[in-house]
């Protein structure tokens, strides 16, 4: 379990910002982790703001929802900048579904916690075909803090760390039901990779 090295500076004359990042595959608990973290800052009244990009409406507009249900109220921003201008005041910032920002968000975190803010980020580390989302490899790099969490294969009941699609879609952005997808470990994501790859074709080595 991450512990905050640091969480209450307010009576601190030199404010401290920090990034956070909490990332994993589908199934993993990033949001509940990240809801986590902002309800005990909040408890400790702290000014805490949450936002997440619009596209993400798979359930309510401005809720940030886990799939457990447990939900914090959160202001959907088109674009990263956004952010700047609506965190202003703020103690702690959340952002979720980090990955569907576009490359700015890295430099809006970093000028975030530059000016004194904690930030806590939670996104999906790789796509539906293992490669790194958006913005979030670089975040990773900046960050002070990472946390990775891990769900769990739903084949085999290893650690997961992939989000497998199990519908023919190949846009690396599909919102919808949760059911197109499953956590997998590395060797049922590759058999699942695999199985899914169209049969090499056969060439004859027979000489007519
Ligand atoms: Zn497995």
């Amino acid at each position: 379990m991450f512990i905050e090295p640091r969480v209450g500076n307010r009576h601190n004359a030199s404010r401290r910002g920090w990034i956070e990042v909490v990332c994993g595959s589908m199934f993993s608990g990033k949001t509940e982790e990240l809801i986590r973290r902002l309800t005990r800052a909040r408890i400790a009244r702290q000014r805490v703001e949450i936002f997440k990009p619009s596209l993400d409406t798979r359930y309510h507009t401005e809720d940030v929802v886990s799939h457990n249900a447990a939900r914090i109220r959160s202001t959907p921003v088109a674009v990263a900048s956004e952010i700047l201008l609506l965190a202003a005041g703020s103690d702690v910032v959340g952002i979720d579904e980090g990955q569907f920002f576009d490359s700015s968000l890295v430099d809006v975190c970093q000028q975030l916690a530059n000016s004194g803010i904690r930030v806590i980020v939670a996104g999906l580390d790789m796509d539906y075909l293992g490669r790194p989302f958006g913005p979030m490899p670089d975040l990773l790099a900046t960050a002070e803090y990472v946390t990775k969490v891990h769900a769990v294969c739903v084949c085999c009941g290893e650690i997961a760390t992939y989000s497998y699609r199990v519908v023919a879609n190949e846009s690396q952005v599909m919102l919808g039901e949760t059911d197109s997808y499953e956590a997998r470990c590395r060797p049922c994501f590759l058999e699942g990779i695999q199985a899914k790859a169209p049969a090499p074709e056969t060439h004859s080595t027979a000489t007519h």
